[in-house]
Parts: C-alpha cells; sequence; structure tokens
C-alpha cells in the first residue's frame, strides 16, 4: 500500500480537468490527458475526488501508516453560533480547553467562521481564547455542515492543531463527523469528562457507554488531530476576564471550499427548544413516582412557584405522560441549572450523567435507598403528593 491513500483509475479519467479546479493545493496536473496527483503536494483533502464527475479518484484509508504527530499543536475550539449569537457550548468548551492546554503547555485557538462576525472576537479571548482563527465569507454566514467543514479541514492542514473540540450539538456533530472522515482521524462523540495524560499527552475522552452501564475512556494515540465533542452543560464556562489579551488571525482560503450544491434557504427552530430546559436556573423534573399524567399538574405548579422549567425522567416520557422535548438525561437534555429538583426519580445513572453538574440538587423520593439521594445536596424522604404542595404553599406565602 502506498503511503498516501489516493489514485487515479485511468481508465475512468477522461481528462476534464476538473480535478485541477478543485485542488487548492496544486498537487494536480495532467499528463496524456489522465489526471496525474503529485504526493507531496497532496493532503488528501479531498477535493479532487468530490469535484471529479467520473468517480476517477480514489482515496482509501492508508493502512498501518499513522499519522506524525509530532508537529500538531495547541487546542482548538470550533465556535458554534446560534442565530447568530454565540452558543454557550462554546464559551464552556474554551473553558475546559484552557484547562487542557495548561497541561499540554500550549495554546487554546477559536476557530470562529461566519459573516460580519468580527466584532465577536474579544469576548472569545475574555472568555479563555489565546487565539482567534477568523473566517469570514459571505457563504458562510448560515452554518452549511460541507462548506463548515471543508474551511476547518483546510485550516487543520495548515495551522495541525493537536485537539479539536466542539459541542455535541446538531451543528458539532454534522460538523466534526465529516471533518474527522476527511482528516482521517478519530472522533468521540458525547463526551462527559476531557483530561490529558501527562506522561503520554494524550486527551483522554471519557463518555458513558453500554446504557450508561460503563464509563469508557477512550484516547487516539496514531492520529491528529484528536477530536470530541461535548454536550451543553457538562463544562464549566470561564467568567470573562477583561484584561485577558490575544491574537486574531484572519485568513482567506482560496480555492473551493463552498459546496454550490447546497444553498440556506431558511432557519426554523425546533419547536422543542421553547422548552428550554439547557438555559434554565431552576428545573423542577417528575418521575415515575408521579403515577399518573395528571399528577404532572404539581410539578407544573411548583415550576410556576420558583419561575422554574419542567423536566421530566425517561420513565415519565416514554409513559407518554410528557413530551421527549422535557426528557433529561443520556438521551434527552443534559441541563445544569442552579437548582435541580428531582421528584419521584429515583435517579438511575442514565438520569444522573444528563443533571450531575447541576448546583444544587434537591431530591423528594418516598424509598430512602433511591440513588438520586447519593448525589443530592438536599434529599426529603417523603411522600411527593404531600411535600409538594407544602412547598408551594411555603413558596407562594414568601
Ligand atoms: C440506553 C438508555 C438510555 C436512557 N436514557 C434516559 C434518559 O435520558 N433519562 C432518564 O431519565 N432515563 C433514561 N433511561 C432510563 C433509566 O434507566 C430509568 O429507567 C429512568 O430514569 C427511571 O425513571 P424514574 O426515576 O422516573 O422511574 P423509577 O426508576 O421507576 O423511579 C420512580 C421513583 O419514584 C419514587 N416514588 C414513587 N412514588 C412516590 C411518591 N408518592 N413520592 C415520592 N417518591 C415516589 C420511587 O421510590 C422511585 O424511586 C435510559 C435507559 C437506557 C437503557
Amino acid at each position: 500500500m502506498k503511503e498516501k491513500g489516493i489514485k487515479v483509475i485511468k481508465e475512468k479519467c477522461v481528462g476534464c480537468g476538473a480535478c485541477i479546479k478543485a485542488c487548492p493545493f496544486g498537487a494536480v496536473t495532467l499528463e496524456s490527458k489522465i489526471a496525474v496527483i503529485d504526493l507531496d503536494k497532496c493532503t488528501l483533502c479531498g477535493a479532487c475526488k468530490e469535484a471529479c464527475p467520473f468517480g476517477a479518484i480514489v482515496i482509501y484509508k492508508p493502512q498501518g501508516v499513522k499519522t506524525d504527530v509530532s508537529g500538531y499543536k495547541n487546542v482548538w475550539v470550533f465556535i458554534e453560533r446560534e442565530e447568530q449569537k454565540i452558543a454557550s457550548v462554546s464559551f464552556e468548551l474554551l473553558g475546559k480547553a484552557r484547562v487542557l492546554a495548561g497541561d499540554l503547555k500550549s495554546k487554546v485557538v477559536a476557530v470562529f467562521l461566519g459573516s460580519d462576525i468580527k466584532k465577536d472576537t474579544q469576548e472569545l479571548i475574555y472568555k479563555g481564547a489565546d487565539e482567534v482563527i477568523l473566517v469570514e465569507k459571505k457563504e458562510l454566514g448560515h452554518f452549511i455542515a460541507e462548506n463548515y467543514a471543508n474551511t476547518i479541514v483546510r485550516l487543520i492542514q495548515k495551522y495541525k492543531p493537536e485537539i479539536v473540540l466542539a459541542g455535541a450539538t446538531t451543528t458539532g456533530r454534522s460538523l466534526v463527523s465529516r471533518i474527522a472522515v476527511k482528516i482521517r482521524t478519530g472522533l468521540t462523540a458525547d463526551c462527559t469528562g476531557l483530561d490529558i495524560d501527562k506522561e503520554k499527552k494524550l486527551l483522554i475522552q471519557t463518555r458513558p457507554a453500554f446504557g450508561g452501564n460503563i464509563m469508557a475512556q477512550i484516547i487516539t494515540p496514531n492520529y491528529r488531530p484528536q477530536m470530541a465533542t461535548v454536550r451543553h452543560k457538562v463544562m464549566k464556562e470561564l467568567p470573562p476576564d477583561k484584561n485577558r489579551e490575544g491574537k486574531v488571525i484572519e485568513e482567506v482560503l482560496d480555492g473551493k471550499i463552498i459546496d454550490d450544491r447546497i444553498e440556506f434557504v431558511k432557519f426554523i427552530k425546533e419547536e422543542s427548544y421553547k422548552v428550554n430546559l439547557a438555559d434554565a436556573d431552576i428545573i423542577v423534573s417528575g418521575g415515575r413516582g408521579l403515577g399518573e399524567p395528571k399528577n404532572f399538574s404539581l410539578i407544573r405548579e411548583l415550576a410556576a412557584a420558583l419561575n422554574a422549567a419542567v423536566g421530566a425522567s425517561r420513565a415519565a416520557v416514554d409513559a407518554g405522560w410528557i413530551p421527549y422535548s422535557h426528557q433529561v438525561g443520556q438521551t434527552g437534555r443534559t441541563v445544569a441549572p442552579k437548582i435541580y429538583i428531582a421528584c419521584g426519580i429515583s435517579g438511575q445513572i442514565q438520569h444522573l450523567v444528563g443533571m450531575q453538574s447541576s448546583k444544587i440538587i434537591v431530591a423528594i423520593n418516598k424509598d430512602p435507598d433511591a440513588p438520586i439521594f447519593k448525589i443530592a445536596n438536599y434529599g426529603i424522604v417523603g411522600d411527593l403528593f404531600k411535600v409538594i404542595p407544602l412547598l408551594v404553599e411555603k413558596i407562594k406565602s414568601k
């Protein structure tokens, strides 16, 4: 197997030259009307393969050829925007990236793509970035996975980051999976913990596996960058430090990064986002202990008294008592409010992984041995049908 995993199938190539135009590195030429790839210039970005209308270019995984990991440096965070504002998951990742970069003695670099976004770069520096790589382009104004992936692949090839982090959001997930495939490196989705093995300088990526029954630790020793996604609210955002200084690198990329087969038409916000669990300061959640759907009114009453959002366990959602958009846990939302009140929820691991970062956890459960009490700061052992009305009365009387 050749060192570089790319080849031209001569029988299919008609010498049209589409690959020559597409290659940003000038690595393709024609010889006797057949495309020839200069392996010294080629970075395996895949632009030629995508441009070839005849399927004449093949990129294959080079077996046993590992990345030379020595030249890779710095911790990158993909900065996601939500309705033209920086998504808070990106700030959380900058906070974590600072810790990782501290262990690696490297820099935190924010990768910021969009249109008319330069004004927001300072905020990224205040919240942890040492450098911001800024790519401003009209076509990057709205997130289109293919265009963003093409852009970031080019940046990775140029700067060689050691670690790339993104939010485990719809945007982050659709983006980094594409990048990992194009770059041919590993990706761990939905991490709940990130650390550095200080001896080997490797990123330890922790995530629940087998239905949350084990916490798997995953490493990427042979390929770079090491890539991971992390859910919103799992990591802690740093408070802004207006004395922090950083560098903004404005990148102008030439060559084809925009996929003109795709056009942005309209952004329609998913209905379930209205529940807005992720940003609530207080969440009151109900579980199977409520017994039947109508009893969710108790949870809603307590939530209204506290100006809180309503959450639920999967058991309550599966029973059809409340829509899925309220579910907290491994297969629902990850939340980290200031106060999380779990009512009639036993505290199985799949629920805990979605709320254990809450600042204060209050549990109401009639079973004193319920696992939720192990992580609760305040536990009320009692019948929720008696406890909740008393709480509501007390709060309302204040
Ligand atoms: C792959 C996978 C993914 C999953 N994802 C999630 C997820 O995202 N979120 C999630 O929540 N679960 C998830 N689960 C399910 C999880 O394992 C539990 O089954 C679920 O969390 C249990 O919900 P519960 O605590 O409401 O119900 P139970 O475990 O049945 O607990 C009910 C609790 O209510 C208490 N109770 C009963 N009556 C009263 C009363 N009158 N007053 C006070 N307390 C009372 C009981 O003592 C008990 O502790 C997942 C499971 C799997 C396998």
